[in-house]
């Protein structure tokens, strides 16, 4: 059993009291969170319950298809109405964050403050249980969303899968292992997708959507990053991407443009660490990635203020774009010094 029986009997008697659930997903927010907030709305409406999804702020428009018949609202566009959900909620469910800081300030202050039942279900490092009355951790699988469907899969006596709440598990799980290249080297993923696949899942669809759906600037943005801003540091086995505020203007930026870009550094033979740094409007975002052992949840914690896994992690600075540049080029050149 993955879980004790008390927590899943915990979860079943939480969920069949409530009458309004708020389903809250992580800031910045990625096709995990997104298919896992999309797929237990879906899995709630089936249970005849109400509930409704809080995301911080704006979400990729790529993955717009998994959220058209969610009722949600953006927090940083109704700070008022978010505040209202969560002052009312009867149980509030946070998916693929580990801490409430990770909602964005706005959702941590106001979590903070809520004496409402919290369960968590969470893939990362370290979460913060004492925050939450139930927490439902796991972090060797996949994605949150594979966590959601042994869960609900535990709480669920009879079949449970249509096909948007499969949906939703998919794109999580597709999204969050770079389309099946990494954190996917357990059976159990593949016999998960399996079932989903068998319950309507439209994999090429989902492929189509997320992937092959780029405008001309993301895909022009892309070429530019690979073209004019990288960095490769053979010997520390490490390459670094950035962009500026005025490059990301010059492409028109949208929101989940600079989505995986960092992943093609380690597309080179013999990278093994990758770095993405773009200045945002208010501080530098940093993504980092490894191929092989090295631990960029312990570099981005120590180093950038930040967390995540070991292979995937991100981080942030709020001193300028040259000194965090600077900053990273010696931190990777003292990786290995001959
Ligand atoms: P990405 O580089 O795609 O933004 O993030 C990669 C992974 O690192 C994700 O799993 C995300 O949850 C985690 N992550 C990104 N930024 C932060 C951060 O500032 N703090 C923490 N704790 N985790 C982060
Ligand atoms: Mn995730």
């Amino acid at each position: 059993m993955l879980f004790p029986q008390t927590y899943i009997s915990e979860l079943k008697d939480k969920i069949e009291i409530a009458n309004n659930i708020v389903l809250i997903s992580h800031f910045n927010p990625d096709g995990d969170t997104i298919g896992a907030v999309s797929s237990l709305y879906h899995y709630l409406k089936l249970k005849n319950k109400s509930s409704k999804v809080i995301i911080p702020n704006e979400f990729p428009n790529f993955l717009d298809f998994v959220m058209t018949d969610v009722s949600y609202i953006i927090a940083s566009k109704n700070n008022n109405e978010a505040r209202n959900l969560i002052d009312q909620a009867d149980l509030i469910i946070c998916l693929d964050f580990n801490a409430f800081h990770r909602a964005g300030d706005f959702i941590k202050d106001i979590l903070l403050s809520s004496s409402k039942p919290k369960v968590l279900i969470d893939h990362h490092l370290e979460p913060e249980i004492k925050n939450f009355d139930l927490v439902f951790s796991k972090i060797n699988v996949s994605s949150t969303s594979e966590l959601l469907y042994e869960v609900l899969s535990l709480i669920e006596e009879k079949p449970f899968l249509t096909k948007d709440i499969a949906q939703g598990i998919y794109v999580g799980i597709c999204t969050d292992t770079g389309s099946f290249s990494f954190s996917c080297n357990h059976r159990r993923t593949y016999e998960v997708v399996a079932e989903l696949v068998d319950n309507g899942v439209d994999v090429e669809y989902v492929h189509q959507e997320v992937y092959n759906t780029y405008s001309e600037n993301r895909l022009r943005l892309l070429g530019f990053c690979l073209s004019e801003r990288l960095t490769v540091f053979h010997k520390q086995k490490a390459a670094m991407i950035y962009l500026s505020k005025e490059d990301l203007k010059r492409f028109n930026y949208q929101i989940g443009d600079c989505e995986g870009i960092v992943n093609f550094c380690l597309s080179i033979k013999g990278i093994e660490f990758g770095v993405l740094v773009t200045e945002r409007f208010d501080r530098i975002r940093i993504s980092l990635r490894s191929k092989l052992d090295f631990d960029v949840n312990q570099f981005a914690r120590k180093y950038w203020n930040g967390g995540g896994h070991q292979k995937a992690a991100g981080g942030h600075s709020f001193e300028s774009l040259e000194w965090v540049l600077e900053k990273l080029t010696e931190q990777i050149k003292n990786s290995c010094k001959e």
